[in-house]
């Protein structure tokens, strides 16, 4: 692992050598976690998968870690700007439900999808509500020199820290206009560190604070645990594309306003690019959108969707489409196939310098910016190189797979059999029509071949004759 990791950051624009601030600290990683009022979308998922590929090249080249990821239960408004209601909130009125169990119901969802994806855990996953007394400290802390307060709530003045909304870019005017004027507000820029609770009315979750009674503004709950467990300036700050422009400079702001100097709290900000279907953006407020689990309910394994994310590198946009993602399957199970005739062969190690060098190719490739989908044809190029043993294949796809995660030496061919769950037919179901089918054209009956081969189509089960990989059947997609 001699290469040198090169990350774009995206505070500079550019790529930047990677080296961390305090070695004796190890890399310190924080990660704008989910908003937990619904389910996640494959979009948001992606960037789970991006911040684990980050994770996952730190400590392959030897790094230690020390991985925040938050959990937003409460202050993030409908509007990505200081408009609108609460998104927890709101979620408890149409479900008639509290929000404690809406937050904890999608929390374990959340979770779900973690684990099916194979991304590891964070050290620390870090609940804002879990919070709220050390916010209201901070807040109290800035709120002298750098806050005012309105009716609605005490508010930022973004004109007292240097450069504000430098990472995002240049100010244009689209993003001046998501800004929704809130009344009093001395500049759009401006954002709420504390939303007061309207006279009145009651919410769910409100705390009493020297404001009065509300809840912290959403931007808040990032800057108060990222410093508090990974101290400041720490290493890496991620996120999807979206809080380059107004989350994560509002971030900045409050971190210069608490250290009371220019640092803005982490040496890079990382940006995953976003997943997009044909109608754009996949977003949970436009509905319709698509979560692992209703993947894996028509019969898809949920790491076709990793390595569906592995082949884009993480800052390019990436289009979801049902043919990328059986293509991606179809991939995933020629790489399982592969796998698995390696690792049934009986041969000795042979350490060879090839080997070494495939290594080296490996690191070449995640160190630079974590270009995975380089890394992709790199690894099949290994696995088929015939002067390396079996044997010293599969240990090489090893450390390949420390890197992709996508869990090459565990899968069979079974586990990425998903039945799908609309079947109307068990897995054993299956097989047992599928001999039936074997012994009807063993004896040339094409008639009863056919039938079978139909009524297993009706049960949701596509039979795929001449497979060349042996695969037998797959579910049956739908659009
Ligand atoms: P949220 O749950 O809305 O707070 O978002 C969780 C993460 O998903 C954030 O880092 C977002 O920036 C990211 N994100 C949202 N939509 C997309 C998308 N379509 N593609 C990739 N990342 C996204
Ligand atoms: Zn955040």
């Amino acid at each position: 692992m001699t290469a040198q990791l090169t990350l774009y950051n995206s505070l500079t624009r550019s790529l930047e050598a990677f080296q961390p601030l305090d070695p004796e600290k190890g890399v310190r990683v924080y990660s704008c976690g989910p908003t937990v009022y619904n389910y996640a979308h494959l979009g948001n998922l992606r960037a789970y998968v991006f911040t684990d590929t980050l994770s996952r090249v730190l400590s392959w080249k030897g790094y230690p870690l020390t991985h925040v990821i938050n959990i937003t239960d409460v202050g993030h408004l409908t509007s990505d700007a200081d408009a609108g209601d609460d998104k927890m909130e709101a979620a408890a009125r149409a479900q008639a439900k509290s929000i404690w169990d809406i937050a904890a119901h999608y929390t374990a969802a959340f979770k779900q999808n973690i684990a099916d994806l194979n991304i590891r855990q964070p050290t620390r996953w870090s609940v804002a509500t879990d919070h709220i007394a050390e916010m209201i400290d901070f807040a109290e802390k800035i709120a002298p020199e750098h806050c005012y307060e309105l009716d609605s709530g005490l508010y930022f003045d973004s004109t007292t820290v240097p450069d504000y909304g430098k990472l995002a870019g240049s100010q244009d005017d689209a993003r001046e206009g998501r800004i929704e004027a809130v009344e009093g507000k001395r500049h759009p820029q401006d954002f709420a560190i504390w939303r007061k609770s309207p006279p009145g009315e009651q919410r769910q979750m409100e705390w009493d604070s020297p404001w009065g009674k509300g809840a912290p503004g959403w931007h808040l709950e990032c800057s108060v645990m990222s410093i508090k467990y990974l101290g400041a300036p720490f290493d890496i700050h991620t996120g999807g594309i979206d809080h380059r422009e107004i989350h994560h400079p509002n971030e900045i702001a409050q971190n210069q306003a608490f250290c009371g100097c220019s640092d803005t709290g982490s040496h890079f900000w990382m940006h995953n690019n976003f997943l997009v279907d044909r109608q754009g953006k996949m977003s949970k407020s436009k509905g319709g959108f698509t979560t692992l689990q209703s993947l894996i309910d028509a019969g898809v394994h949920p790491l076709a969707y990793r390595l569906l994310c592995l082949q884009a590198q993480y800052r390019s946009e990436l289009e979801f489409s049902a043919e990328n993602l059986a293509a991606a399957l179809t991939r995933l199970k020629r790489l399982v196939m592969t796998v698995t005739a390696l690792k049934a062969k009986d041969e000795v190690d042979n350490q060879s310098l090839i080997g070494a060098a495939y290594i080296e190719r490996l690191d070449q490739a995640a160190s630079d910016d974590l270009n995975t989908p380089k890394v992709l044809p790199v690894l099949d190029e290994m696995l088929a190189d015939k002067r390396l043993t079996a044997y010293e294949r599969v240990d090489l796809l090893r450390q390949f797979d420390a890197v992709l995660g996508l869990r090459l030496l565990e899968l069979s061919r079974e586990d990425l059999r998903v039945r799908p769950a609309a079947a109307t037919i068990t897995a054993q179901e299956i097989e047992d029509r599928l001999v039936e089918r074997k012994e009807a054209r063993l004896v040339k009956d094409f008639q009863r071949s056919d039938t079978i081969r139909d009524e297993l189509a009706a049960a949701g089960v596509e039979v795929m004759d001449g497979d060349p990989m042996g695969w037998d059947w797959k579910p049956l997609l739908g659009g």
